[in-house]
């Protein structure tokens, strides 16, 4: 047996299957007990191997993604939010749409769970072992410009094209200038019908030459390719971050305020 398990751990290194050897050692006396004919022994076997494989892809992915925190389709509170739907937020959870190269656009206020919902879809897609990163719009401006000036930008700029899904947080946050605009455009442009974007924004599209300080083309150009393939998700609910101390009454809430 000893002989026969190093010849197979051999074999497994070969193969790249690193926890072969030590299944078969677990499970050999078992499955004689359990009476498995051989085929049932190997099936067994291979499957945990698989298991255990993408379990430690996807942590691996997990890992490169960057989420800031670690948020789940799990704990969105959709009753709290009736303006998203369930069943849209269960379909984009099947990735389809990363695998499509299509993009998802997240508009509302602050605090109503854009970048819940953002992060959210990426750990699904880390799930679906699609490689996934996760970066804020003025993360991402000031990396490419700091790499153009160290003559590092095209390797920097593919660290943002690669993933199959690139999810920019807080578009419009602050206004871009015209470079800044142009660098968001190259990133849009060289990963459209290639790969998705999940955007993230606080103002409306209407408000969009705003944010690319008055310049209305290139405003219209990201538009133009983020759209052509995306899904808009408008959510005009309130704050959940709010909801607790409006609550208890430490706040007022707006349309009352408005009222009195
Ligand atoms: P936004 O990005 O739209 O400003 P966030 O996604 O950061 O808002 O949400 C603010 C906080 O409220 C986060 O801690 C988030 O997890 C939580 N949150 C927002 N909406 C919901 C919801 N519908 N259910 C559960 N938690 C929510
Ligand atoms: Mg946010």
């Amino acid at each position: 047996m000893n002989l026969t398990l190093e010849r197979i751990a051999l074999a497994a290194e070969r193969l790249r299957l690193p926890d072969v050897p030590a299944l078969v050692a677990a499970q050999a006396e078992e499955a004689v007990k359990r009476e498995l004919s051989y085929a049932q022994f190997l099936e067994e076997v291979l499957v945990a191997q698989a298991e255990v494989a993408d379990r430690r892809a996807a942590d691996t992915l997990l890992r490169l993604a960057g989420f800031p925190q670690k948020k789940t389709l799990e704990e969105f509170d959709f009753a709290f939010q009736p303006g998203v739907s369930r069943k849209q937020v269960k379909e984009l959870a099947s990735c389809a749409f990363v695998e499509r190269a299509e993009n998802l656009i997240l508009l509302g206020p602050p605090g109503v769970g854009k970048t819940h919902l953002a992060i959210a879809l990426g750990i699904e897609a880390t799930r679906h072992r699609l490689q996934t990163k996760f970066t804020t719009a003025a993360r991402m401006m000031t990396s490419l410009a700091e790499a153009r000036t160290a003559g590092t930008f095209s390797r920097r700029l593919t660290s943002y094209v690669r993933p199959r899904l690139l999810i920019i947080d807080e578009v419009g946050f602050l206004p871009l200038d015209s470079d800044q605009a142009s660098l968001l455009f190259e990133v849009v442009s060289r990963r459209y019908e290639r790969g998705s974007i999940i955007l993230t924004s606080n103002k409306s599209y209407g408000e969009w030459a705003e944010v690319f300080s008055g310049d209305q083309i290139i405003a219209t150009a990201i538009l133009d390719r983020l759209l052509h393939h995306g899904t808009t998700i408008a959510i005009k609910g309130e704050s959940y971050r709010l909801k607790d101390k409006k609550r208890a009454g430490v706040m007022q809430d707006p349309k009352t305020e408005e009222e009195s």
